[in-house]
């Protein structure tokens, strides 16, 4: 059998990049994440601009920069998990143009849960490790566990862009949901669990696709 086809629905800080790395390692398939993606790429010129100048105000990257990418990406891959995309339903239109999927899990998490989790998240800016000052933090402040590298706050997980970025995702990627949920096509994993809690449900609802 091919290698799943799974999608990862859920806000920003519902544990989507945590629950694709798992995916990625029980499954051996490759992380598509449009949110990395253009991190990378921030400065690249298109069309439109860059997508720092979307990125940093906590708007979407314009359809077609996002598009190009997870069109490569996908015929690239043999299996994969897609984390980050699709946030509106003209991408959710394009993705079914290009593929089929075998699962898409949305991880529910409330709103306000989500302000503390961003507002608190530092990432290592070496390996890209997650650490939370609160619910997760660092042996040694400011250092990363797992490297030893500079933990910083992503420049769009100050408040003001959190509260843009969760008002985004209810206005562009509710009707996403809604899409797949009226298509018979959603699990709902609670994703107000523990990491691994969340895990386990994951695995079942993968294992009951493929
Ligand atoms: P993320 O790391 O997934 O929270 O994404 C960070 C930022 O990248 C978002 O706030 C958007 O500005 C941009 N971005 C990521 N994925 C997409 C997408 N599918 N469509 C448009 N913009 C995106």
């Amino acid at each position: 059998m091919s290698q799943p086809k799974i999608l990862v629905l859920g806000p920003p800080g519902a544990g989507k990049g945590t629950q694709s790395s798992n995916i990625v390692e029980a499954y051996d398939v490759d992380h598509i994440t449009t949110g990395d993606a253009l991190r990378a790429n921030k400065d690249m010129e298109t069309e439109y601009g860059t997508p720092r100048s979307f990125m940093e105000a906590g708007e979407l990257v314009p359809d077609p920069v996002v598009n190009e990418i997870v069109k490569a990406a996908i015929e690239d891959a043999d299996g994969f998990v897609l984390d980050g995309y699709p946030r509106n339903l003209s991408q959710a239109e394009y993705l079914d143009d290009i593929t089929d999927l075998d699962l898409v899990a949305l991880l529910d998490v409330d709103r306000e849960e989500l302000v503390d989790r961003l507002t608190g998240r530092r990432v290592c800016d070496d390996c890209g490790a997650n650490f939370h000052v609160d619910f997760a933090p660092p042996e040694e402040e400011g250092v990363c566990d797992e490297c030893g590298g500079e933990l910083i706050q992503r420049d769009d997980d100050t408040e003001e862009t959190v509260k843009e970025r969760l008002n985004v995702f209810e206005e562009n990627t509710q009707p996403v949901i809604d899409y797949y949920e009226d298509e018979g096509e959603l699990v709902r994993v609670d994703g107000e669990q523990s990491p691994d809690e969340v895990w386990d449900d994951l695995q079942d609802a993968i294992e009951d696709a493929i």
